[in-house]
């Protein structure tokens, strides 16, 4: 049977357009179909503008340690539609590259919704495309939970587009979204409370990570709240919100922003219409090689639930497109020793198991732990201090995983990443130079285990 693609992607989102362009680049035929927009999530409502929304938020920081070296800067003022604008604009620019990167790699585009009408068809825009395999990298969607008045509050999605910045917001969740928009409302100006329904927020990483943020982002005033939970939300006359909480607790608030996590996106994808099976979360179950269950079908990213992060679906995609079109190049993803950052203020940086995971694993683990002020804020006010910590095996030697707070730390975890991956042991650690005067190089001179 001949049909009019080798590939047609569903979702031009990191996964999807990178196992397109490769797969394309192999010589394959392939279709990608975006129903919303190029570069998915992470290029319009995700990592990119999360990150320049950080930027902007790390300026009061700057202004107010500038003093310290002498500047006396003018009275500071900032106007939130100055930035969204900005956002926009390099957004669309980023657009533009991502449509000549498809376009210029030979893959056909299609603007529009798809739909699964079989295990070989997809329907877009009333039009009907047959392919040889099908890849669903449709992504995610933020989730709220449906409590009374849930329809006043915003998810991440709108958060990016809001017309102006509120002056009281309640952030709800204690994921890497509620932490990080947080910390840009904190950074910005607006009076911002953090509410997480458990006892300590960012659940799976190092406890002294978070605990070392909790100080930190209240030390910014931040208000943190933990074990709170909002029950309903009511509009007022005045056009504000009131959250009741569990606890019979009122909080008043401009903006109610829900950042509890996101479901894979599958609405009106035609699942129906196909043997794809989903797991017990409903995300698309697949192989390890990303085989749904019916055998024409593959799927990536975010909508398989492993690992929510842009590189990991990049990965997955280079994997399939290799797979399919590539074999003598085909490697398997290796999820070990994924490093992430959260892009709080400050920072953290993480790679490897945490102290309490290496315990679990049945580690025997040494612990190098060091907190300090940083030297860029020894001429100001600021009483931030960074953690540094280091998860060792005590038999082996080798270092299980490396941990930060503190500015830049996602940028420092990067390349001790590579060294974990390399299988580094504490000795390696102790036997490279340091980079002076830096932080990162307080990974290298950490000398006596706290316990
Ligand atoms: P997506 O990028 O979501 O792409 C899916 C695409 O499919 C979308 O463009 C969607 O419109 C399209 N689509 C869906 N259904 C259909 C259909 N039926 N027909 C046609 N098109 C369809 N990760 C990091 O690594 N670092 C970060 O700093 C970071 N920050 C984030 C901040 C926020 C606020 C959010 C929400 C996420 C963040 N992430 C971050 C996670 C990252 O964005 C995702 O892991 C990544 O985008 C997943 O890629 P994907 O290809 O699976 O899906
Ligand atoms: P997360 O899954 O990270 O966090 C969700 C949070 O919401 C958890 O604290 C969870 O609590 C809480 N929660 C869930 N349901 C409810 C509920 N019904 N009521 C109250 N609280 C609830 O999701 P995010 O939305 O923060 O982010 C999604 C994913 O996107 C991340 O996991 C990450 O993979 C990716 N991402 C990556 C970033 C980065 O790399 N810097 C930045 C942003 C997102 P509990 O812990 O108790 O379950």
């Amino acid at each position: 049977m001949t049909y009019d693609f080798d590939l047609f992607v569903i979702g031009a989102g990191s996964g999807g357009v990178r196992a397109a362009r490769f797969s394309a680049g192999y010589g394959a035929r392939v279709a990608v179909a975006e129903s919303r927009y190029l570069g998915g999530t992470c290029v319009n409502v995700g990592c990119v503008p999360k990150k320049l929304l950080v930027y902007g938020a790390q300026f009061a920081d700057e202004f107010e340690q500038a003093e310290g070296f002498g500047w006396t800067p003018g009275q500071a003022s900032f106007s939130w539609p100055t930035l969204i604008a900005n956002k926009n604009r390099e957004i669309e620019r980023l657009n533009g590259i991502y449509r000549k990167l498809l376009v210029g790699s030979g893959v056909t585009l299609l603007e529009g919704h798809a739909r699964l009408l079989d295990e070989h068809r997809v329907e877009v825009d009333g039009k009907t495309y047959s392919a040889e395999r099908i890849l669903i990298a449709t992504g995610g969607w933020p989730h709220i939970p449906e409590i009374p008045g849930h329809e006043h509050a915003i998810n991440s999605n709108q958060a990016f587009f809001l017309e102006e910045l509120p002056k009281r917001v309640l952030v709800v969740g204690g994921g890497y979204i509620a932490v990080e928009f947080a910390s840009i409302f904190n950074g910005l100006g607006a009076q911002t409370s953090l509410l997480y329904r458990g006892e300590l927020f960012l659940r799976g990483f190092d406890s002294s990570l978070r605990t070392h943020l909790h100080e930190e982002l209240g030390k910014r005033g931040l208000d943190v709240q933990f074990n709170t939970d909002i029950a309903r939300i009511d509009k007022q006359a005045d056009g504000s919100l009131q959250a009741t909480l569990k606890d019979g607790r009122t909080l008043q608030a401009d903006c109610i922003f829900y950042a509890t996590g996101r479901r894979p996106m599958l609405d009106n994808l035609g699942l129906e219409n196909t043997s794809v099976s989903l797991d017990d979360k409903g995300y698309i179950k697949v192989d390890d090689e990303y085989q749904t269950s019916a055998p024409s079908i593959l799927a990536i990213g975010d909508v398989i639930g492993r690992v929510q992060l842009t590189p990991v679906a990049l990965a997955e995609g280079m994997a399939v497109a290799r797979r399919l079109f590539k074999p003598e190049e085909y490697r398997k993803v290796d999820y070990r020793m994924i490093p992430t950052a959260v892009f709080s203020l400050p920072n953290i940086g993480t790679v490897g198991l945490s102290e309490e995971q290496a315990r679990e694993a049945g580690h025997a683990v040494k612990v190098f732990e060091s907190r300090f002020r940083p030297m860029k804020l020894t001429l100001t006010e600021s009483d931030e201090r960074t953690l540094m910590k280091l998860v060792v095996d005590a038999k082996t030697d080798r270092v299980l995983g490396c941990h930060m707070v503190g500015p830049d730390a996602g940028e420092i975890v990067q390349g001790l990443a590579v060294a974990l991956k390399a299988g580094a042991t504490k000795q390696v650690f102790d036997e490279t130079i340091g980079v002076h005067p830096s932080a990162a190089e307080e990974f290298v001179t950490l000398r006596t285990p706290v316990n």
